[in-house]
């Protein structure tokens, strides 16, 4: 699947000035800035009705400085996001990559608020792990699925040609025209539903086909450790962009990093919002006890959860918290089909859940007592964690039994901070671009350097800065990167 095809071979049938791989968050952002500029675009999705993770999604969007941020009178900044992503990341992410995805997320939020009437609201409910500031913007309805349906909602509106049920099987080249390289893109092929193919020239290819995840063998090679556990993203992922980079000589980088969970309802296969863990909740093993710090992230919790016997957990929280997880859809989802079991003593807990009895006692017992020698300075458990009396949990008791998953990948293609596609030697591949889920992130080499919300960070962030550089190149303009 990972064809490269010199388009001297063959008769194009059709041409553009720029295509757009996946109508996800990424490729419609990026289309949707296009079609302002007034440059003819194709954006190709595999589905025939374009959903990607995107719509799978939370829908949250981390963003400093933004007008609704602002108003609310949240002292948030660039610079203090930037900070958040690079302690997460242990500073292995590309500093000025970061700066200029932090600029470009925010100017895109507002654009998309004030040019096409997106409501955004700001998170306030608690504080999302690593995180110093409330800053994660959401639609209303609070889900990905609001987030894609109006963005598709504004493409059309926009007039962006989006093509359902054509997936993007070769790239076209052809000579490079510039000093740098030797192959420059020249378009793609693309195959129909009834299995037609046909030829599209373009000088401008946005790759925003997200990841691997959904490719086995890429995920046995690059994150073994997760082979076995549940694949949680669109089954539309399965690394296209990356397969052609790689036989195009393009460089790669963090291959190994992903957006794990550690909490999806075992069995129904619903995410259980992190909030119950960042306001009191805590995670216990078959064996009752407590096995890391819930509060370092959700993500790196996937590979805690995954270790577990059993490869389970168990969220254990009270009715306070069930109360906050009601505010989340996906929980309601999860209450309503039954995923959510309720205690009114530790001992019916344990019995319920099959849990022995005498640990998950002493576990409450023990987190209680780190809850009330709380001084100055704040103590912490032995993971790390810190415990307050005010969020310590009282009966009734509320819990599921969760496993681990893979949400997404965030190595991938290496870009400069024009989202252009670099090969080995740093140059970059004249009119290839890489963006969301295509492109390395933000989040360092592992796991653990997943800062929520980097995912539609770099979707929206990436795919607006790879529309100003096509607009750019189109125009004639200088494309500024390092
Ligand atoms: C359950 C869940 C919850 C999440 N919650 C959040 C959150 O709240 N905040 C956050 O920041 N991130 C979140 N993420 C991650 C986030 O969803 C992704 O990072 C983001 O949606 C990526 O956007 P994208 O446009 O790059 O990819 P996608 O939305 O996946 O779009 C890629 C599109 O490309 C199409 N495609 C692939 N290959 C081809 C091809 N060869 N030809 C044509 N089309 C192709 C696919 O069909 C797909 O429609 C979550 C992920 C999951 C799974």
């Amino acid at each position: 699947m990972a064809e490269i095809i010199d388009i001297g071979d063959i008769t194009v049938d059709i041409s553009t000035q720029c295509v757009v791989v996946g109508a996800g968050a990424c490729g419609l952002v990026a289309s949707l800035k296009l079609a302002e500029q007034g440059i003819e675009t194709l954006v190709f999705e595999r589905d025939t009705r374009a959903r990607g993770s995107t719509s799978m999604s939370s829908g949250f969007i981390p963003a400093a400085g933004t007008r609704v941020q602002k108003a609310l009178g949240i002292n948030d900044s660039a610079s203090k996001f930037h900070d958040d992503i690079q302690r997460k990341a242990n500073n292995e992410a590309d500093p000025a990559l970061v700066d200029r995805v932090v600029a470009a997320v925010r100017e895109t939020l507002d654009w998309l608020e004030q040019r096409h009437g997106f409501r955004w609201q700001v998170l306030e409910e608690f504080l999302y792990p690593g995180h110093s500031f409330h800053r994660m913007h959401a639609l209303p309805g609070k889900t990905g699925e609001a987030l894609q349906q109006q963005l598709l909602a504004s493409s059309e509106s926009a007039g962006v040609s989006v093509v359902p049920g054509t997936r993007v099987v070769a790239l076209l080249t052809e000579a490079a025209t510039s000093q740098e390289g030797d192959k420059c893109v020249a378009g793609v092929a693309v195959e129909r539903l009834d299995g037609s193919v046909e030829y599209v020239r373009a000088d401008n290819v946005i790759l925003a086909c997200n990841g691997y995840g959904a490719n086995r063998q890429l995920v046995e090679k690059y994150i073994p450790q997760m082979a076995a556990a549940l694949y949680y993203g669109h089954d539309g992922n399965t690394g296209d962009a990356l397969l052609w980079g790689d036989a195009l000589g393009a460089s790669s980088c963090h291959l190994g990093a992903y957006q794990g969970h550690g909490s999806v309802a075992a069995r129904h296969n619903i995410l259980i919002t992190w909030a119950l863990m960042m306001e009191g909740g805590i995670q216990v093993n078959a064996r009752g006890v407590r096995f890391s710090n819930e509060h370092a992230g959700y993500s790196e919790q996937a590979e805690h959860v995954q270790t577990q016997p059993g490869n389970v957990a168990w969220n254990i929280y009270d009715e306070r918290l069930h109360q906050l997880g009601l505010g989340f859809p996906d929980y309601q989802t999860a209450f309503k089909a039954g995923a959510i079991k309720t205690a009114s003593t530790v001992e019916e807990l344990a019995t319920i859940n099959e849990l022995p009895e005498a640990a998950l006692v002493k576990t409450l017992k023990a987190i209680d007592k780190i809850a009330e020698g709380n001084k100055d300075p704040q103590p912490l458990d032995e993971f790390g964690r810190y415990f307050s009396v005010e969020k310590r949990l009282k009966p009734p008791y509320y819990s599921v039994k969760v496993s681990a998953a893979v949400f997404h990948t965030q190595g991938g293609l290496k870009i400069n901070t024009a989202a252009e596609v670099l090969n080995k030697k740093n140059q970059r591949i004249e009119g290839l671009y890489a963006a969301g889920g295509a492109a390395v992130g933000v989040s360092g080499s592992s796991v653990a350097g997943y800062l929520s919300g980097n995912g539609l960070l770099t979707a929206v962030g990436l795919g607006a800065i790879a529309a100003d550089s096509v607009v750019a190149r189109v125009k004639g303009g200088n494309v500024v990167a390092n």
